[in-house]
């Protein structure tokens, strides 16, 4: 069943005193509505924020002190690198290290992805979990119904709830979820004087796009699956990354111009940016990314279109940059 939608800003006191709602910055009912679904697909207590990015915040505003640093997973998403560039005037520091070993020893703070968004490796929670150091995983490629990092010793989860959680690309989300009582209280302390607060809009969009989580994963997923296997034996995709699950998949063609002719030439699948839609999206990530990703590298995620049209769509695409055809 979905959640009531509650627009309301404010609510009146009760017996003169504020009642479980009384201002939408702390919290909302259809907010904590939200919140408890996502808290029982992770197992821990949820918050929701107004994008992946802001639930990141005030993770780094929560959990970092001035002069720490951030041992942030090598390939994860780029806009966390950004972010923590962004932050060094308030003294964080950053290192990337390799996430299927050990963290660096001098991180206050380690940030996993599972699996790293675009070059899709899968963190050794094991090892994170060993430091002495506070662990966060971003496992919004995962999702809650293929990892649940919590379980393998993770203080914080994080998602990028505007991907596959709410999975229609029609807003934009972020959650945190711990387990951490004390934890749970302090971010959410952060969030509400910092009004990093997800609106109830929002919140319902979220709440709804769970409903059909699961269905969606699997179909996405299992046409994914295909795909990555045709891929790799293309002759024109020289490397696949799939991590054996998920929707989403990166291929590697010769160079950058052979990845902007897939690029131009794809019809069903949509040249842009995201993943975790409905609607199969690929691009080119080194325009974002620079010099940390290879210029042939084609991010695919896999909607929920029929597979064989999806796939005469990528070898149409494909063949203009085959061996055979004139450049
Ligand atoms: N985490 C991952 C893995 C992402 O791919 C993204 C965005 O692409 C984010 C976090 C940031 O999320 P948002 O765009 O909702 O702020």
């Amino acid at each position: 069943m979905g959640a009531p939608l509650d627009r309301s800003a404010t609510w009146p006191y009760e017996d003169g005193e504020p009642g479980r709602f009384s201002y939408a910055r702390a919290d909302h009912p259809t907010g904590v509505a939200c919140e408890k679904a996502l808290g029982t697909l992770d197992g821990g207590h949820a918050l929701l924020y107004p994008s992946g990015m802001g639930a990141v915040t005030t993770v780094v505003l929560t959990m970092l002190r001035s002069g720490g640093t951030v041992a942030l997973a090598e390939g994860a998403y780029y806009g966390h690198r950004v972010l923590f560039d962004h932050l060094s005037p308030w003294s964080v520091n950053v290192v990337e290290f390799d996430q299927t070993g050990p963290p660096p020893a001098e991180a206050d703070l380690i940030f996993l992805e599972a699996p790293a968004n675009p070059v899709l490796t899968m963190p050794d929670l094991g090892a994170a979990a060993a430091h002495p150091a506070p662990v966060v995983c971003d496992a919004t490629v995962a999702t809650p119904l293929r990892l649940r990092p919590l379980d393998h010793g993770a203080d914080v989860v994080v998602h990028s709830a505007t991907k596959i959680l709410a999975g229609h690309d029609d807003v934009l989300a972020g959650v945190t979820v711990t387990r951490d009582p004390a934890l749970q209280e302090r971010l959410h302390l952060t969030r509400r004087l910092t009004g990093i607060v997800a609106s109830s809009d929002t919140a319902w969009l979220v709440h709804r796009g769970l409903q059909t989580l699961e269905t969606r994963l699997a179909r996405q997923e299992a046409t994914a699956r295909v795909l990555a296997e045709r891929l790799a034996t293309h002759p024109a995709v020289t490397a696949v990354r799939y991590p054996g699950f998920s929707f989403l998949v990166a291929f590697d063609v010769a160079d950058g111009e052979a990845a902007s002719l897939v690029e131009r030439a794809i019809q069903v699948i949509e040249n842009a940016t995201s993943l975790g839609g409905t609607r199969s999206k690929l691009e080119a990530r080194h325009r974002w990314e620079g010099d940390r990703i290879p210029t042939g590298l084609l991010r695919l995620s896999v909607g929920l279109e029929d597979r064989e049209t999806l796939w005469r769509d990528l070898e149409a695409a494909l063949e203009t940059i085959s061996p055979t055809a004139p450049r």
